[in-house]
């Protein structure tokens, strides 16, 4: 029997590293080809293209790379893979995660894993992540669902998932909504119906898109400088349900005049409001001062749709996007 077709790419993070001499740091050198070793029976389940793309911790990963990693990954469905793995670094896999949901014009699916623990760990991670994306990927029930990021057992939706913990095995949640699906004796099982997909154009320009965080007693020295120091838009993690000190408030009054800006919730789950609050720098005076709320989306992930936007010159089409965050 003909097995099916499946890619996979390796960026780099801890599931890549290892240390070089004892007692050094561990650091990404273990390539996609190496990583496969471990995991024998991936040979029975499909035939795999494995390539290094970068071997990076994800903290230095940027947009322009990933947009390489897209045109590989589009290359390779082109190329008749029924589905896409790509291993990272699990710090910024949220972000990326989101990046490439936003632009995967495929019904085949595209999974994220990485790993907590380093290959020479004690219980490294790593192969079951590797395996548990790998069958992900080959499942006929992930196909138009997007991106998904595996670990650790539970799949998520790329718009929903955090990085939730520093260093434990748990790291990764989806806390408003919980996982899409779990592994269970490795069968791929969703507890949710596929959600409505909507993709954006390539970006055409590389906009620069700021992100500030609401702090007690913050100053408004960044803020006032935003629009001249040549942001094209900006996102807040705002208090609670959105919210910024009056000082801020007047201030972003003026840059929406200007630029784009998004405000969302610092609080790392649940949503924007939108008509519940009505002092100054609450929800409902951000929004009459031109400033769109993020809803469900957290901050990091509403630069990255803000980014995309300007990118491809649909900054008009923002409340749209955000409609059903
Ligand atoms: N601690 C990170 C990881 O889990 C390092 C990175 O993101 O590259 O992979």
């Amino acid at each position: 029997m003909d097995l099916p077709k499946l890619a996979i790419a390796a960026l780099g993070g801890t599931v890549s590293m290892q240390a070089s001499h004892a007692g050094e740091g561990v650091i990404p050198t273990v390539s996609g080809e190496t990583l496969l070793q471990s995991l024998p029976e991936l040979s029975t389940l499909a035939r795999i293209n494995v390539e290094t793309l970068g071997l990076l911790p994800s903290a230095s990963l940027d947009f322009e790379f990933l947009l390489s990693v897209l045109h590989w990954a589009n290359e390779q469905i082109s190329q008749g893979a029924v589905g896409v793995v790509i291993t990272q670094g699990t710090d910024t896999l949220e972000e990326t995660a989101t990046f490439f949901d936003y632009l995967w014009n495929h019904n085949e699916p595209l999974v994220v894993t990485g790993a907590m623990r380093s290959a020479a760990q004690a219980g490294a991670d790593g192969p079951a992540n590797l395996l548990d994306a790998c069958r992900v990927a080959l499942a006929e029930n992930s196909r138009h669902r997007g991106v998904q990021v595996v670990m650790n057992g539970q799949i998520h939706a790329a718009n929903a998932v955090r990085k939730i913990d520093s260093l434990a095995l748990q790291a990764f949640a989806s806390p408003v909504s919980g996982p899409v699906g779990l592994l269970i004796e490795n069968t791929v099982r969703y507890l949710r119906p596929p959600a409505q997909r909507r993709v954006l154009p390539m970006p055409q320009r590389c906009a620069k898109v700021a992100l500030l965080e609401a702090s007690l007693s913050a100053d408004t020295l960044l803020l006032e400088n935003i629009v001249d120091l040549g942001y094209d838009g900006l996102v807040i993690a705002g208090f609670g349900a959105g919210h910024v000190s009056g000082q801020w408030a007047a201030v972003i009054e003026s840059i929406t005049q200007k630029i784009p800006v998004i405000v969302a919730t610092r609080t790392g789950s649940g949503s924007t409001a939108q008509c519940s609050y009505g002092f100054i720098g609450g929800e409902m005076d951000l929004i009459r001062k031109g400033a769109a709320m993020a809803g469900c989306l957290c901050p990091r992930k509403a630069r990255i749709l803000l980014w995309l936007l300007i990118g491809c010159q649909r900054q008009g089409d923002l409340a749209r996007y955000l409609k059903d965050e």
